[in-house]
Protein backbone atom coordinates (compact mmCIF):
# COMPACT_ATOMS: atom_id res chain seq x y z
CA UNK A 1 0.00 0.00 0.00
CA UNK A 2 1.17 3.70 -0.98
CA UNK A 3 2.36 5.33 2.40
CA UNK A 4 0.20 7.83 1.20
CA UNK A 5 2.60 11.15 2.22
CA UNK A 6 5.50 12.82 0.39
CA UNK A 7 9.46 12.19 1.92
CA UNK A 8 10.28 15.70 3.24
CA UNK A 9 13.71 15.19 2.43
CA UNK A 10 13.18 13.48 -1.09
CA UNK A 11 16.13 14.98 -3.76
CA UNK A 12 15.37 16.52 -6.40
CA UNK A 13 16.09 15.64 -10.11
CA UNK A 14 19.36 17.45 -10.20
CA UNK A 15 20.08 16.00 -6.82
CA UNK A 16 19.88 12.61 -8.06
CA UNK A 17 21.35 13.41 -11.30
CA UNK A 18 24.49 14.58 -9.09
CA UNK A 19 24.90 11.55 -6.81
CA UNK A 20 24.37 9.51 -10.05
CA UNK A 21 27.66 11.41 -10.87
CA UNK A 22 29.51 11.02 -7.78
CA UNK A 23 28.72 7.02 -7.67
CA UNK A 24 29.87 6.39 -11.51
CA UNK A 25 33.18 8.27 -10.42
CA UNK A 26 33.31 6.63 -6.94
CA UNK A 27 33.04 3.53 -8.62
CA UNK A 28 34.73 3.59 -11.34
CA UNK A 29 38.06 5.52 -9.88
CA UNK A 30 38.06 5.27 -6.16
CA UNK A 31 36.44 1.87 -5.63
CA UNK A 32 39.44 0.21 -7.81
CA UNK A 33 42.30 2.01 -5.93
CA UNK A 34 41.22 2.67 -2.31
CA UNK A 35 43.34 -0.53 -0.85
CA UNK A 36 45.90 1.05 -2.83
CA UNK A 37 46.22 3.87 -1.41
CA UNK A 38 45.32 2.66 2.34
CA UNK A 39 48.72 0.28 1.96
CA UNK A 40 50.78 2.12 0.57
CA UNK A 41 49.55 5.89 2.30
CA UNK A 42 50.04 7.46 -1.18
CA UNK A 43 48.30 10.79 -1.79
CA UNK A 44 45.56 9.25 -3.75
CA UNK A 45 46.15 11.36 -6.69
CA UNK A 46 44.23 9.18 -9.21
CA UNK A 47 40.92 10.11 -7.41
CA UNK A 48 42.12 14.08 -7.27
CA UNK A 49 42.47 13.75 -10.64
CA UNK A 50 39.35 12.11 -11.48
CA UNK A 51 36.95 14.51 -9.05
CA UNK A 52 38.84 17.42 -11.32
CA UNK A 53 37.67 16.38 -14.55
CA UNK A 54 34.28 15.24 -13.57
CA UNK A 55 33.74 19.18 -12.33
CA UNK A 56 33.18 17.89 -8.74
CA UNK A 57 35.48 20.33 -6.82
CA UNK A 58 33.28 23.87 -7.40
CA UNK A 59 30.09 22.48 -6.29
CA UNK A 60 29.34 24.45 -3.48
CA UNK A 61 31.59 27.62 -4.21
CA UNK A 62 29.58 30.72 -5.91
CA UNK A 63 29.41 31.12 -9.70
CA UNK A 64 31.16 33.82 -9.92
CA UNK A 65 34.39 32.27 -8.87
CA UNK A 66 34.12 29.13 -11.17
CA UNK A 67 31.50 27.02 -8.86
CA UNK A 68 28.12 25.71 -9.23
CA UNK A 69 26.54 27.96 -6.00
CA UNK A 70 25.01 24.61 -4.48
CA UNK A 71 24.89 24.09 -0.55
CA UNK A 72 24.94 21.85 2.24
CA UNK A 73 22.91 18.90 0.90
CA UNK A 74 24.41 18.39 -2.39
CA UNK A 75 27.66 19.12 -0.65
CA UNK A 76 26.87 16.02 1.95
CA UNK A 77 25.56 13.81 -0.84
CA UNK A 78 28.67 13.92 -2.76
CA UNK A 79 30.81 13.11 0.21
CA UNK A 80 28.25 9.88 1.02
CA UNK A 81 28.89 8.76 -2.62
CA UNK A 82 32.89 8.94 -2.32
CA UNK A 83 32.93 7.89 1.36
CA UNK A 84 30.84 4.95 0.24
CA UNK A 85 34.00 3.88 -1.91
CA UNK A 86 36.73 5.51 0.23
CA UNK A 87 36.73 7.39 2.96
CA UNK A 88 40.44 8.87 2.52
CA UNK A 89 38.95 10.28 -1.34
CA UNK A 90 36.24 11.64 0.02
CA UNK A 91 38.49 13.73 2.42
CA UNK A 92 40.20 15.23 -0.28
CA UNK A 93 36.23 17.04 -1.45
CA UNK A 94 35.15 17.53 2.34
CA UNK A 95 37.74 19.97 2.65
CA UNK A 96 37.39 22.30 -0.31
CA UNK A 97 33.54 22.05 0.15
CA UNK A 98 33.53 22.82 4.18
CA UNK A 99 36.94 23.66 4.81
CA UNK A 100 38.95 27.18 4.11
CA UNK A 101 37.48 27.91 0.47
CA UNK A 102 33.52 28.04 2.52
CA UNK A 103 34.78 29.96 5.08
CA UNK A 104 36.68 32.13 2.87
CA UNK A 105 33.13 32.58 0.26
CA UNK A 106 30.94 33.26 3.84
CA UNK A 107 33.33 35.65 6.00
CA UNK A 108 36.46 36.78 3.75
CA UNK A 109 36.87 39.82 1.62
CA UNK A 110 36.77 40.39 -2.13
CA UNK A 111 40.53 39.89 -2.54
CA UNK A 112 40.34 36.54 -0.81
CA UNK A 113 37.47 35.21 -2.77
CA UNK A 114 39.51 36.50 -5.79
CA UNK A 115 42.58 34.99 -4.61
CA UNK A 116 41.90 31.48 -3.51
CA UNK A 117 37.88 30.68 -4.82
CA UNK A 118 39.28 29.95 -8.21
CA UNK A 119 41.46 27.85 -7.74
CA UNK A 120 39.27 25.62 -5.29
CA UNK A 121 36.75 25.43 -8.06
CA UNK A 122 38.72 24.32 -10.68
CA UNK A 123 40.51 21.79 -8.36
CA UNK A 124 43.78 23.24 -9.03
CA UNK A 125 45.06 23.33 -5.06
CA UNK A 126 44.43 21.71 -1.91
CA UNK A 127 43.23 23.83 1.13
CA UNK A 128 44.02 22.91 4.75
CA UNK A 129 42.85 23.88 8.21
CA UNK A 130 44.88 24.46 11.41
CA UNK A 131 43.18 24.88 14.51
CA UNK A 132 44.72 22.22 17.14
CA UNK A 133 47.58 22.51 18.51
CA UNK A 134 49.35 19.43 20.68
CA UNK A 135 48.26 21.24 23.88
CA UNK A 136 45.06 22.55 22.47
CA UNK A 137 42.85 20.05 20.78
CA UNK A 138 39.18 19.85 22.43
CA UNK A 139 39.89 23.26 24.55
CA UNK A 140 40.99 25.01 21.34
CA UNK A 141 40.47 28.23 23.27
CA UNK A 142 44.17 27.20 24.77
CA UNK A 143 45.86 27.73 21.42
CA UNK A 144 49.00 29.57 21.68
CA UNK A 145 49.08 30.51 17.97
CA UNK A 146 49.83 34.09 18.00
CA UNK A 147 49.95 37.18 15.48
CA UNK A 148 52.09 40.32 16.49
CA UNK A 149 51.61 43.22 14.67
CA UNK A 150 54.03 44.31 11.87
CA UNK A 151 53.17 47.32 10.08
CA UNK A 152 49.97 47.49 8.44
CA UNK A 153 49.94 43.63 8.89
CA UNK A 154 51.19 41.15 11.24
CA UNK A 155 53.57 37.91 12.16
CA UNK A 156 52.46 34.38 12.29
CA UNK A 157 53.69 31.93 15.05
CA UNK A 158 52.44 28.99 15.26
CA UNK A 159 52.89 25.20 15.01
CA UNK A 160 49.39 23.47 14.40
CA UNK A 161 49.00 19.87 14.90
CA UNK A 162 46.92 17.22 12.79
CA UNK A 163 46.16 19.71 9.76
CA UNK A 164 44.84 17.07 6.99
CA UNK A 165 46.04 17.33 3.71
CA UNK A 166 48.96 19.96 5.30
CA UNK A 167 51.47 18.23 3.14
CA UNK A 168 49.69 19.05 -0.16
CA UNK A 169 47.83 21.84 0.08
CA UNK A 170 48.48 25.56 -1.08
CA UNK A 171 47.11 27.27 1.73
CA UNK A 172 45.65 27.09 5.18
CA UNK A 173 43.06 28.87 6.99
CA UNK A 174 44.80 29.07 10.99
CA UNK A 175 42.94 30.12 13.47
CA UNK A 176 45.13 32.36 16.41
CA UNK A 177 45.31 34.88 18.37
CA UNK A 178 45.04 38.97 17.98
CA UNK A 179 47.57 40.78 19.58
CA UNK A 180 46.18 41.47 23.10
CA UNK A 181 44.30 38.19 22.83
CA UNK A 182 43.81 35.79 26.10
CA UNK A 183 41.70 33.03 26.48
CA UNK A 184 38.48 32.84 23.89
CA UNK A 185 38.94 36.41 23.47
CA UNK A 186 40.60 37.97 20.25
CA UNK A 187 40.99 34.55 18.29
CA UNK A 188 40.30 35.05 14.73
CA UNK A 189 41.41 33.43 11.50
CA UNK A 190 44.26 34.51 8.64
CA UNK A 191 44.40 32.83 5.43
CA UNK A 192 48.00 31.40 4.97
CA UNK A 193 49.95 30.44 1.70
CA UNK A 194 52.29 28.04 2.54
CA UNK A 195 54.52 28.70 0.32
CA UNK A 196 55.76 31.59 2.28
CA UNK A 197 58.96 32.23 4.06
CA UNK A 198 59.03 30.45 7.60
CA UNK A 199 56.01 27.90 7.13
CA UNK A 200 57.55 24.77 7.75
CA UNK A 201 56.04 21.03 7.47
CA UNK A 202 57.13 19.28 10.33
CA UNK A 203 56.08 15.49 9.64
CA UNK A 204 53.24 13.86 9.46
CA UNK A 205 51.21 11.64 11.52
CA UNK A 206 51.41 7.71 10.98
CA UNK A 207 47.84 6.45 11.43
CA UNK A 208 45.23 3.30 11.69
CA UNK A 209 43.20 4.91 9.07
CA UNK A 210 42.39 7.58 6.37
CA UNK A 211 46.30 6.53 5.90
CA UNK A 212 45.54 8.25 2.11
CA UNK A 213 45.53 11.10 3.37
CA UNK A 214 48.04 12.71 5.82
CA UNK A 215 47.69 14.49 8.85
CA UNK A 216 50.70 16.92 9.10
CA UNK A 217 52.12 19.05 11.85
CA UNK A 218 53.04 22.63 10.26
CA UNK A 219 55.40 25.21 11.96
CA UNK A 220 54.88 29.04 10.80
CA UNK A 221 57.91 30.85 12.22
CA UNK A 222 57.28 34.30 11.80
CA UNK A 223 55.57 34.32 9.24
CA UNK A 224 54.32 37.67 7.43
CA UNK A 225 50.57 38.11 6.97
CA UNK A 226 49.43 41.20 4.70
CA UNK A 227 46.26 42.99 6.13
CA UNK A 228 43.91 41.34 3.20
CA UNK A 229 45.34 38.01 4.53
CA UNK A 230 42.81 38.38 7.82
CA UNK A 231 39.96 36.32 7.21
CA UNK A 232 38.34 37.35 10.40
CA UNK A 233 40.12 39.65 12.77
CA UNK A 234 39.96 39.04 16.64
CA UNK A 235 39.28 41.31 19.10
CA UNK A 236 40.66 41.49 22.58
CA UNK A 237 37.84 42.69 24.23
CA UNK A 238 35.57 39.55 23.09
CA UNK A 239 34.80 36.48 22.00
CA UNK A 240 32.46 37.22 18.85
CA UNK A 241 34.93 35.84 16.55
CA UNK A 242 35.92 32.98 17.95
CA UNK A 243 32.09 32.45 18.35
CA UNK A 244 31.48 32.25 14.35
CA UNK A 245 34.26 30.39 13.74
CA UNK A 246 32.64 28.13 15.93
CA UNK A 247 29.68 28.34 14.44
CA UNK A 248 31.04 27.97 10.76
CA UNK A 249 32.84 24.10 11.95
CA UNK A 250 29.04 22.90 11.60
CA UNK A 251 29.92 22.53 7.31
CA UNK A 252 32.36 20.49 8.58
CA UNK A 253 30.68 18.57 10.97
CA UNK A 254 28.09 17.62 8.63
CA UNK A 255 30.72 16.53 6.05
CA UNK A 256 32.05 14.89 8.75
CA UNK A 257 29.05 12.80 9.36
CA UNK A 258 27.50 12.20 5.80
CA UNK A 259 31.22 10.87 5.52
CA UNK A 260 30.42 8.13 8.45
CA UNK A 261 26.51 7.46 6.40
CA UNK A 262 28.63 6.96 2.97
CA UNK A 263 31.23 4.70 4.60
CA UNK A 264 28.43 2.55 6.86
CA UNK A 265 25.93 2.81 3.71
CA UNK A 266 28.95 1.08 1.76
CA UNK A 267 29.73 -1.53 4.64
CA UNK A 268 26.04 -2.66 5.01
CA UNK A 269 25.62 -3.10 1.22
CA UNK A 270 28.92 -5.37 1.00
CA UNK A 271 27.81 -7.30 3.93
CA UNK A 272 24.35 -7.97 2.82
CA UNK A 273 25.81 -9.05 -0.92
CA UNK A 274 28.40 -11.26 0.86
CA UNK A 275 25.57 -12.71 3.60
CA UNK A 276 23.32 -13.98 0.29
CA UNK A 277 26.76 -15.74 -1.48
CA UNK A 278 27.93 -17.00 1.90
CA UNK A 279 26.69 -20.33 2.85
CA UNK A 280 26.80 -22.45 5.93
CA UNK A 281 25.47 -25.64 5.83
CA UNK A 282 24.22 -25.48 2.36
CA UNK A 283 22.22 -22.19 3.16
CA UNK A 284 23.09 -18.27 2.71
CA UNK A 285 23.57 -16.83 5.62
CA UNK A 286 21.80 -14.11 4.55
CA UNK A 287 18.48 -16.74 5.87
CA UNK A 288 19.85 -16.90 9.49
CA UNK A 289 17.69 -14.62 11.55
CA UNK A 290 20.01 -14.01 14.22
CA UNK A 291 21.90 -12.37 11.62
CA UNK A 292 19.17 -10.71 9.90
CA UNK A 293 18.49 -8.77 13.31
CA UNK A 294 21.96 -7.38 13.08
CA UNK A 295 21.18 -5.99 9.70
CA UNK A 296 18.40 -4.70 11.38
CA UNK A 297 19.82 -3.21 13.87
CA UNK A 298 23.03 -1.79 11.09
CA UNK A 299 19.92 -0.56 8.81
CA UNK A 300 18.17 1.50 11.41
CA UNK A 301 21.13 3.26 13.04
CA UNK A 302 22.56 4.56 9.41
CA UNK A 303 19.20 5.58 8.72
CA UNK A 304 18.38 7.55 12.33
CA UNK A 305 21.48 8.98 11.59
CA UNK A 306 20.66 10.00 7.96
CA UNK A 307 17.54 11.60 8.96
CA UNK A 308 19.14 13.80 11.46
CA UNK A 309 22.05 14.79 9.30
CA UNK A 310 19.46 16.05 6.55
CA UNK A 311 17.27 17.86 8.90
CA UNK A 312 20.14 19.75 10.17
CA UNK A 313 21.36 20.17 6.26
CA UNK A 314 18.12 21.55 5.26
CA UNK A 315 17.41 23.88 8.75
CA UNK A 316 20.73 25.42 6.75
CA UNK A 317 19.21 26.35 3.53
CA UNK A 318 20.52 26.97 0.51
CA UNK A 319 23.36 29.08 1.51
CA UNK A 320 22.87 29.43 5.42
CA UNK A 321 24.98 27.20 7.85
CA UNK A 322 23.75 24.29 10.12
CA UNK A 323 22.43 25.02 13.78
CA UNK A 324 24.67 24.04 16.02
CA UNK A 325 22.25 22.22 18.10
CA UNK A 326 20.90 19.33 14.97
CA UNK A 327 24.86 19.66 13.69
CA UNK A 328 26.11 18.06 17.09
CA UNK A 329 23.19 15.61 16.94
CA UNK A 330 23.51 14.49 13.48
CA UNK A 331 27.67 14.17 14.00
CA UNK A 332 27.12 11.95 17.25
CA UNK A 333 24.67 10.09 15.94
CA UNK A 334 26.17 9.35 12.49
CA UNK A 335 29.96 8.89 14.23
CA UNK A 336 28.51 6.25 16.39
CA UNK A 337 26.29 4.38 13.82
CA UNK A 338 29.02 4.60 10.99
CA UNK A 339 31.40 2.63 14.49
CA UNK A 340 28.58 0.04 14.98
CA UNK A 341 27.82 -0.75 11.61
CA UNK A 342 31.31 -1.08 10.16
CA UNK A 343 31.86 -3.23 13.20
CA UNK A 344 29.15 -5.48 12.83
CA UNK A 345 30.11 -5.74 8.78
CA UNK A 346 33.31 -7.09 9.83
CA UNK A 347 31.48 -9.86 12.17
CA UNK A 348 28.86 -10.98 9.56
CA UNK A 349 31.88 -11.28 6.79
CA UNK A 350 33.60 -14.00 9.94
CA UNK A 351 37.50 -14.02 8.97
CA UNK A 352 37.17 -12.57 5.54
CA UNK A 353 35.91 -9.59 7.24
CA UNK A 354 39.25 -9.34 9.54
CA UNK A 355 41.51 -9.47 6.35
CA UNK A 356 43.00 -6.24 4.71
CA UNK A 357 41.79 -7.86 1.03
CA UNK A 358 37.95 -7.02 2.27
CA UNK A 359 36.68 -3.55 2.21
CA UNK A 360 34.63 -3.79 5.10
CA UNK A 361 37.70 -3.34 7.78
CA UNK A 362 39.49 -0.52 5.97
CA UNK A 363 36.24 1.48 6.50
CA UNK A 364 36.12 0.76 10.11
CA UNK A 365 39.97 2.37 10.62
CA UNK A 366 38.60 5.16 8.44
CA UNK A 367 35.59 6.01 10.32
CA UNK A 368 37.47 5.80 13.60
CA UNK A 369 39.48 8.60 12.90
CA UNK A 370 36.48 11.17 12.00
CA UNK A 371 34.89 10.03 15.39
CA UNK A 372 38.12 12.25 16.69
CA UNK A 373 38.54 14.94 13.74
CA UNK A 374 36.14 17.72 13.67
CA UNK A 375 35.21 17.93 17.80
CA UNK A 376 35.11 14.26 19.20
CA UNK A 377 31.57 12.49 19.94
CA UNK A 378 32.84 13.61 23.93
CA UNK A 379 32.21 17.24 23.12
CA UNK A 380 29.70 17.12 20.63
CA UNK A 381 27.73 15.07 23.20
CA UNK A 382 28.81 18.17 26.02
CA UNK A 383 26.84 20.49 23.36
CA UNK A 384 23.85 18.33 23.23
CA UNK A 385 23.67 17.92 26.99
CA UNK A 386 24.12 21.20 27.88
CA UNK A 387 21.65 22.39 25.77
CA UNK A 388 19.11 19.56 26.52
CA UNK A 389 19.29 20.48 30.27
CA UNK A 390 18.36 24.36 29.90
CA UNK A 391 15.48 22.85 28.14
CA UNK A 392 16.35 23.33 24.80
CA UNK A 393 14.82 20.74 22.12
CA UNK A 394 15.89 20.10 18.64
CA UNK A 395 14.93 22.84 16.43
CA UNK A 396 13.71 25.44 19.08
CA UNK A 397 12.06 27.69 17.83
CA UNK A 398 14.26 29.79 20.16
CA UNK A 399 17.11 29.04 18.08
CA UNK A 400 19.46 32.02 16.26
CA UNK A 401 21.89 31.37 13.74
CA UNK A 402 24.37 34.02 14.55
CA UNK A 403 25.76 33.71 10.58
CA UNK A 404 22.58 34.94 8.84
C1 LIG B 1 41.64 12.03 11.30
C2 LIG B 1 41.79 13.35 11.98
C3 LIG B 1 41.83 14.50 11.22
C4 LIG B 1 42.01 15.74 11.84
N1 LIG B 1 42.09 16.86 11.06
C5 LIG B 1 42.33 18.05 11.64
C6 LIG B 1 42.52 19.22 10.84
O1 LIG B 1 42.48 19.15 9.61
N2 LIG B 1 42.78 20.39 11.47
C7 LIG B 1 42.84 20.49 12.82
O2 LIG B 1 43.05 21.60 13.31
N3 LIG B 1 42.68 19.39 13.62
C8 LIG B 1 42.43 18.18 13.05
N4 LIG B 1 42.30 17.06 13.83
C9 LIG B 1 42.51 17.17 15.27
C10 LIG B 1 41.22 17.01 16.04
O3 LIG B 1 40.39 18.13 15.85
C11 LIG B 1 41.59 16.77 17.51
O4 LIG B 1 42.28 15.55 17.58
C12 LIG B 1 40.35 16.73 18.39
O5 LIG B 1 39.75 18.00 18.47
C13 LIG B 1 40.67 16.24 19.81
O6 LIG B 1 41.75 16.94 20.33
P1 LIG B 1 42.97 16.13 21.00
O7 LIG B 1 43.45 15.14 20.00
O8 LIG B 1 43.95 17.14 21.47
O9 LIG B 1 42.34 15.34 22.18
P2 LIG B 1 42.04 15.93 23.65
O10 LIG B 1 41.36 17.23 23.53
O11 LIG B 1 43.28 15.85 24.45
O12 LIG B 1 40.99 14.86 24.17
C14 LIG B 1 41.39 13.56 24.65
C15 LIG B 1 40.11 12.82 25.05
O13 LIG B 1 39.42 13.53 26.08
C16 LIG B 1 38.11 13.85 25.64
N5 LIG B 1 37.76 15.15 26.18
C17 LIG B 1 38.47 16.30 26.09
N6 LIG B 1 37.81 17.31 26.70
C18 LIG B 1 36.66 16.79 27.17
C19 LIG B 1 35.56 17.31 27.90
N7 LIG B 1 35.52 18.60 28.24
N8 LIG B 1 34.55 16.49 28.22
C20 LIG B 1 34.57 15.17 27.87
N9 LIG B 1 35.61 14.62 27.18
C21 LIG B 1 36.62 15.42 26.85
C22 LIG B 1 38.16 13.83 24.13
O14 LIG B 1 36.89 13.61 23.56
C23 LIG B 1 39.12 12.70 23.89
O15 LIG B 1 38.41 11.49 23.99
C24 LIG B 1 42.12 15.81 13.24
C25 LIG B 1 42.06 14.64 14.00
C26 LIG B 1 41.92 13.42 13.39
C27 LIG B 1 41.89 12.18 14.21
Amino acid sequence: MDAGGTDPFAETDDQQALRQLARDVAERELTPNARHWDETEEFPQGSWDALRKADLFGITITEKYGGMGMGDVEAAIVLEELARADVSSAILAQLIFNGPPRAIEHLGSDALKERWLPMAASGEGLFCIGISETEAGSAVNHMRARLTADGDGYRLNAYKNYVTGGHKAAACLVWCRFPGSEGSKGIGAVVVDLTSDGVTMAGTHVKMGLRGTSEAELAFDDVYVAPEDVLLPGDPADSESFKTLIAHINHERCGNAAMCIGAAQGSLEYAVRYMNERTVGGRPIAELQGLQWKVADMATQLEGARLLLLRALHLAGPQGTPPALETAMAKTAANLAAKFVCDEAIQLLGGYGYSREYPVERAYRDIRGLCIGAGTVEIQRNFVGSQVVRGKTSASPGWRNPLV
